[in-house]
């Protein structure tokens, strides 16, 4: 599948904020945004008038970019958020917390949700007790996600989840450090997200 694969910096630079693409680094002050708080390109620094449309679609591009997936995958559930009960834009944020890659990043198995995407892909989780490695897949209530025994040898992996859990845990996860694992303890609200997200934007776009 296409993917992205130039500097994922360039990309906070160019939503004007912080995405969290790169692990620790985005929180040391090596982060490319402080230090060039502008678009990147040669006219990164000049002034534009933005429209009522490219506001739309930047603050969706923001969110794709947050979860790193594309605009197929993106419309996707866009369309399912639709056919929920409730508040489309809200519905659509919490379809995307719920995938896969993103639960094992919020767990803390991984530094950001592009490292957690790979580990997935490479099998080294289980829910449920079943071999999982779809980052695409919508957790529900009552899932435990669990590293499995073997990867927990890997250095790298172990003390990345040691390192990680100093993270804020959001309250409708539940971990349980001792036996790397965590469980969906319920559905994320809105107030469950707080990256910097105006959803209204991108249904509008979405339902032009
Ligand atoms: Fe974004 Fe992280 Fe790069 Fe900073 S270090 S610009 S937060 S990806």
């Amino acid at each position: 599948m296409a993917r992205y694969t130039g500097s994922v910096c360039k990309l906070c630079r160019r939503e004007g904020e912080k995405l969290f693409l790169k692990g620790s680094r985005c929180y040391s002050d090596k982060c490319a945004i402080e230090r060039r708080p502008y678009p990147p390109g040669q006219h990164g620094q000049r002034r534009s008038k933005i429209s009522d449309y490219g506001i739309q679609l930047r603050e969706k591009q923001k969110l794709k970019r947050l979860y790193g997936i594309l605009e197929r995958p993106m419309r996707n559930l866009f369309e399912k958020s639709s056919r929920m009960k409730g508040v489309t834009g809200e519905n659509l944020l919490s379809l995307l917390e719920r995938r896969f890659d993103n639960v094992v990043y919020k767990i803390g198995f991984a530094a950001s949700r592009k490292e957690a995407r790979q580990l997935v892909k490479h099998a080294h989780f289980t829910v449920n007790g079943k071999k999982a490695n779809v980052p695409s897949m919508l957790l529900k209530t009552g899932d435990i996600v669990v590293l499995k025994t073997k990867s927990r040898s890997s250095s790298k992996l172990s003390g990345s989840f040691e390192a990680n859990s100093m993270r804020e845990v959001p309250s409708w996860l539940e971990i349980d450090q001792a036996n790397f694992q965590g469980t969906v303890r319920d559905l994320p609200k809105r107030e469950d997200i707080t990256s910097q997200i105006v959803e209204h934007l991108i249904v509008e776009l979405y339902t032009k």
